[in-house]
């Protein structure tokens, strides 16, 4: 199995690209086609063929349907490299592709205007016969050329069903009912719209990949006591990179030199820079704003924050919304079934009435021939996923595809974790207890950090802290973690139990009753109960004004957590939060979201990742929160916040929702028009002017109105 993705430089026409899409899909041994049109590209895999033959056909197939496309392979089959290259390659396609397209525009224009004012001529000339047909006749050739190159030679090929040689029938059929003005007007504006439909695609095409461009090109590495720069992928974890002000930090590292003020904006949306010093560690992508950095580097580049996020990105458009699916399904049969209509529009009425009219049903026939392209659609639709998506990264929002931002917009219940993603983590001990007469208060202290020294949870990190003991590791012979419960640690003074109560119970160990609302941690010598921790967590700062947004939106907020119901209610109270499930362990999360689904709700469920996978993997949508470092949270989720906000969330329903919107408006509006046309077409109230606005004019207003979701700006709470 081998994965290749193909660059389709110069593809600008949508239902060709669905075209291509439907034929690749065709060739024995190619799975997985995808097509992204936003980005011209097309990704499949090949299972049992030869690759060269399948790249070989697909050029055939876009040669055949699109010859102006240059089709060229992005995988360079460097594994390691994949991320970087592909970015490379985009980024210099993207520039040619830019700069081809400039001259190109200005021929296309002068083209264009060219056809217009001989149109026009033609039409105040209409007195004068010689020169209305001789200007109207070179503004068709002049507008019309391509298009009618491109009919002749797709119909050589038995493409009937193909845009451009439906536009040269229709024009043709104008001509030929002596509707010369029509014909013209037709080709000219067909062309106009798409060329401003072009013009405007690559604009929010250029601005997303703008957007989404955080690669590094070079680094300064110190090698033999001599800086030199060489590529991020040829840096070794440990060596001494040096960053300038203005520039992007090309690995992830730690301060051991120097301090600076970082633009993390590209990765987490947040605009003001913040200051990072010695002994700090920076994550790539973010720039350096004025000081000059040395930096010890802590992961080679393709597990750098950088890559992960680029490869995230690049893959988030394979996964395409139910919306996107359903249209290009749709696109396959429209086109065929309106040429149908048209067809019988022409001959049934002649047949039944009498061929004396003829040329009154031709003239409807060919409106339905103009507007027989979904292109307003098959290109608008897309597009405004795909800007939804950049939008959101452009807040600090990874959407891993467009499906889940699709999904995002339907959901009415939000479950939330509670530690690490309503409260910041981050535990502190608040005080001990000790029970009298068993042990002292440095024995406690140091059952406690051999119990938890190995444990990552939070909880276990604040205990080490406070307990600031020196053990013997050696002590340690083994340890058991029981997810949502503690730890069970054998070691050369006896068996330690830390835990909370239900471990406790679990191990026949009895334990006072504590009154506090705060998260107790006991701790066993032995099956005795030596001590407690009373820890506590700070709710964090945003998560009110989230909550109560969610809330006032119509949402149902939950929270479920594995800690004790007195400190659970003590942040849901704080928060507003009625709807609380307390000592849970991940199993019961787990169920607890999936009878809520069972039950009807469309569920998003937001955690911190630490135990959450499983949950975040079942709800509807899996959102995890501060993921910036950690690979499990963005294995597990659908769309990760790169920063710990909550407040992101309502950020990324807003944007999940206008996508959404504008993209039903685009259908609504296109369809309907196209419709309309059609009806009015049919008795006879409609021209082919009307039409060729069905047609261009609808792509290029559903287009301009899906870049709107690039532009549109979050209500921050
Ligand atoms: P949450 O659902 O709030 O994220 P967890 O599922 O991570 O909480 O943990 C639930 C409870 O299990 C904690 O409140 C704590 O009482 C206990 N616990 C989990 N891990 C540990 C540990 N390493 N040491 C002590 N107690 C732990
Ligand atoms: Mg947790």
């Amino acid at each position: 199995m081998e994965k290749i993705t193909l660059n389709l430089e110069g593809l600008g026409c949508a239902s060709c690209a669905a075209k291509i899409e439907t034929r690749t899909k065709g060739i024995s041994g190619v799975d997985n086609v995808i097509l992204d049109f936003s980005r011209s590209k097309l990704t499949f895999e090949t299972s049992g063929q030869d690759t060269d033959s399948a790249i070989l056909e697909i050029k055939n197939i876009v040669n055949a349907l699109e010859p102006d496309v240059v089709v060229s392979v992005r995988d360079n089959h460097i594994r390691d490299n994949h991320v970087r290259d592909t970015a490379n390659d985009d980024h210099h396609n993207h520039t040619s592709f830019v700069k081809n397209s400039v001259g190109h525009n200005k021929k296309n224009l002068i083209r264009l205007s060219l056809s217009l004012v001989l149109f026009a001529v033609g039409i105040l000339g209409k007195n004068f016969p010689y020169v209305e047909i001789t200007a109207l006749a070179i503004a068709y050739v002049l507008s019309g050329h391509k298009v009618l190159y491109k009919s002749y030679r797709n119909i050589l090929r038995g493409e009937v069903f193909d845009e451009n040689f439906l536009m040269s029938l229709a024009t043709f059929g104008a001509i030929a009912i002596g509707e010369y003005p029509e014909a013209v007007a037709v080709m000219i504006f067909y062309e106009i719209g798409e060329y401003f439909q072009d013009l405007a695609v690559n604009r929010s095409k250029h601005a997303i990949s703008s957007l989404l461009d955080i690669r590094p090109d070079e680094a300064t590495v110190l090698r033999n006591s001599f800086w030199m720069t060489v590529s991020p992928e040829d840096i070794q974890v440990d060596e001494i990179i040096i960053v300038k002000p203005g520039e992007r930090i090309p690995l992830d590292g730690i301060i051991v030199d120097g301090g600076s003020n970082l633009d993390t904006s590209a990765l987490t949306g947040e605009s003001i820079p913040e200051y990072f010093a010695l002994g700090d560690a920076v994550l790539s992508g973010s720039v350096v704003v004025n000081g000059i950095l040395k930096l010890k580097v802590t992961s080679v580049y393709a597990e750098s924050t950088v890559a992960r996020i680029l490869s995230l990105v690049e893959n988030a458009t394979s996964n395409k919304a139910p919306t996107e699916n359903f249209i290009t399904k749709f696109a396959r049969y429209y086109t065929p079934v309106v040429v149908f209509f048209a067809l019988g529009l022409v001959f049934v009425p002649s047949f039944i009435l009498g061929f004396e009219n003829f040329n009154t049903w031709l003239y409807r026939g060919l409106i339905f021939l103009v507007i027989s392209c979904p292109c307003a659609l098959v290109v608008s639709v897309p597009l405004g996923f795909f800007s939804g998506i950049g939008n959101a990264s452009k807040h600090g929002i990874l959407v891993k595809g467009s499906n889940y931002l699709e999904a995002l917009s339907q959901i009415d219940t939000i479950v939330f974790d509670k530690t690490g993603t309503l409260t910041e983590g981050a535990f502190e001990v608040y005080q001990t207890h000790l029970p009298d007469g068993v042990v002292d208060d440095y024995v406690l202290l140091e059952m406690a950090t051999l119990a938890e020294y190995h444990s990552n949870h939070p909880i276990a990190k604040s205990i080490i802290q406070f307990s600031n003991h020196q053990v013997n590791l050696d002590d340690i012979q083994s340890l058991e973690e029981i997810s949502g419960k503690g730890v069970i640690v054998r070691s050369k003074k006896g068996i330690i139990v830390a835990g909370n109560k239900s471990l406790m119970q679990d191990q026949g160990i009895s334990i006072p009753d504590i009154q506090s609302p705060y998260t107790h941690i006991y701790i066993a010598l032995d099956g005795i109960y030596i001590g407690a921790f009373d820890i506590r967590d700070k709710v964090k700062q945003d998560a009110l004004q989230t909550i109560t947004a969610l809330k006032a939106l119509g949402y149902r907020v939950l929270m479920l957590t594995g800690d004790r119901k007195e400190a659970a209610g003590v942040v849901a109270k704080s928060l507003g939060i009625e709807d609380v499930f307390s000592e849970l362990l991940p199993e019961d999360k787990y169920k607890k979201v999936t009878s809520l689904m069972t039950s009807g709700a469309n569920v998003a469920f937001v955690g911190d990742g630490i135990n959450d996978a499983p949950v975040l993997a079942s709800a509807n949508i899996g959102i995890s929160m501060g993921a910036i470092g950690s690979d499990a949270a963005i294995e597990a989720s659908d769309i990760v916040l790169m920063t710990d906000e909550p407040s992101k969330i309502p950020q990324a329903i807003q944007i999940s929702k206008i996508t959404k919107k504008i993209v039903t408006q685009n259908i609504i509006f296109a369809l309907g028009t196209k419709i309309l046309i059609m009806i009015l077409g049919t008795v006879g109230l409609s021209s082919m002017w009307m039409a060729i606005f069905a047609d261009v004019g609808v792509a290029l207003i559903a287009v301009l109105n899906s870049t709107r979701v690039l532009r549109y700006k979050p209500k921050t709470f």
